[in-house]
């Protein structure tokens, strides 16, 4: 029979302590047995975003989490600053512009990080002007990583707030919210929490709160003071996604049982194992200079269809991975090892690309890619 392997960018797997509390029976939200696992929530979230501030939790998915860092802070004809190095960068911008809010775009060459000196240089030539920069942790389009500590230390000490995109890699890959200077970081359930989607999260400092206080982009659903109102006595303004904040805790239990540090190091070995199992078999990395832990985006080799090689291997195999998107459709793979991903699942992932890859008719030596991996598990010590 046909099994499946998750291996994309999110939805990631689910560990069987979530899969459980999912098949709960519902329970209701305004009492005290709910508002003390909302506590729980709460102060979780701060664990993993690794913040003093508080967490909201949305029900949506991580692009609600995004049009609220917009409409909670700005007003129309705002300037801010977007790092657009994908399509998540590309997704601040047309947000920003659904609500009226000026963005002085910094193109970034997909594949590559965003240089902090650029984001210095325009920051300096508005003058005061820019309320905030928006980048983000790992641009999923691309699998490159930015160097948020980098950028956290050009934007502290101006007027404008640094906000964060950590939809994918929070939890995996290390983001110091406070002591990177970040003042509003958002994440989503589906990727490195090991959630189903449904949730959005977002932590905002004092700075951000001050912002907030003149914002006029119309807001409602998506209103922070209404959430801060309600978090003070471990409520949601709205009904809350009640099973998926009982499965959280879940989850943030399993992450802490682990420690963040551990969390990381087991990410940074999966990547670099798909890494070298990807150059062993002769393919090139997308980003060679400037890759994430949480997904590796890979050229499609000449005279290999990029489109049938992820379908293939879906609709064969059962092994899911990414292709690529926009300007970067059926030329590259996304292989992702984010969230609930063991040294087999990499192993089954890549000896699957294996033999589509030698069906399509790509030469190179079978099983080059699977020892490859197999030696980063054993010299990592896993
Ligand atoms: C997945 C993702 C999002 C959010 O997407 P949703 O589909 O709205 O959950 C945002 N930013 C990045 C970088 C992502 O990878």
């Amino acid at each position: 029979m046909k099994k499946n392997y998750l291996l994309t960018p999110g939805p990631t797997p689910l560990p069987p302590e979530v899969c459980e509390s999912l098949s709960r029976p519902i329970i209701h939200h305004r009492t005290p047995q709910f508002q003390s696992i909302l506590k729980e929530a709460h102060e979780g979230l701060k664990y993993v975003f690794q913040t003093s501030n508080d967490v909201y939790i949305l029900a949506s998915s991580g692009t609600g989490g995004l049009e609220s860092a917009v409409v909670n802070f700005l007003s129309p004809q705002d300037s801010v600053i977007v790092v657009d190095a994908g399509k998540f960068g590309e997704r601040w911008t047309e947000i920003c512009e659904a609500y009226g809010v000026k963005a002085d775009v910094i193109k970034v060459k997909w594949g590559h990080a965003v240089d902090p000196k650029d984001i210095e240089a325009r920051l300096k030539e508005g003058k005061g002007s820019v309320k905030a920069v928006f980048v983000t942790l790992c641009e999923t389009s691309t699998g490159v990583a930015t160097d948020i500590k980098a950028v956290g230390d050009v934007v502290k000490n101006t007027d404008a707030i640094l906000v964060v995109d950590a939809v994918s890699g929070l939890g995996a890959i290390d983001l110091k919210s406070d002591a990177w200077n970040c003042d509003v970081v958002v994440s989503g359930s589906q990727k490195g929490l090991m959630l189903p989607p449904g949730l959005g999260f977002i932590s905002v400092s004092s700075k951000a709160w001050k912002l907030a206080e003149n914002s006029k982009c119309p807001k409602y659903y998506f209103s922070l003071k209404a959430a801060r109102k309600a978090y003070a006595s471990n409520d949601t303004p709205w009904t809350p996604a009640i099973g998926l904040v009982i499965a959280l805790n879940e989850a943030i239990k399993l992450i802490k049982a682990q420690g963040l540090e551990k969390i990381f190091a087991w990410h940074h070995t999966m990547a670099e194992a798909v890494r070298a199992a990807a150059r062993a078999i002769g393919l090139e990395l997308f980003a060679p200079d400037a890759y994430s832990d949480v997904v590796t985006a890979v050229r499609v080799p000449p005279g290999v269809d990029g489109e049938k090689l992820v379908k293939a291997m879906r609709d064969t195999y059962g092994v899911t991975i990414a292709g690529g998107q926009s300007e970067m459709k059926g030329k590259i793979f996304r292989f992702a090892h984010m969230g609930y991903i063991g040294e087999f699942d990499i192993i089954t992932g890549i000896s699957c690309l294996e033999k589509v890859l030698a069906q399509m008719g790509y030469k190179f030596q079978m099983g080059a890619g699977v020892a490859a991996a197999q030696k980063v598990f054993l010299n990592s010590g896993i």
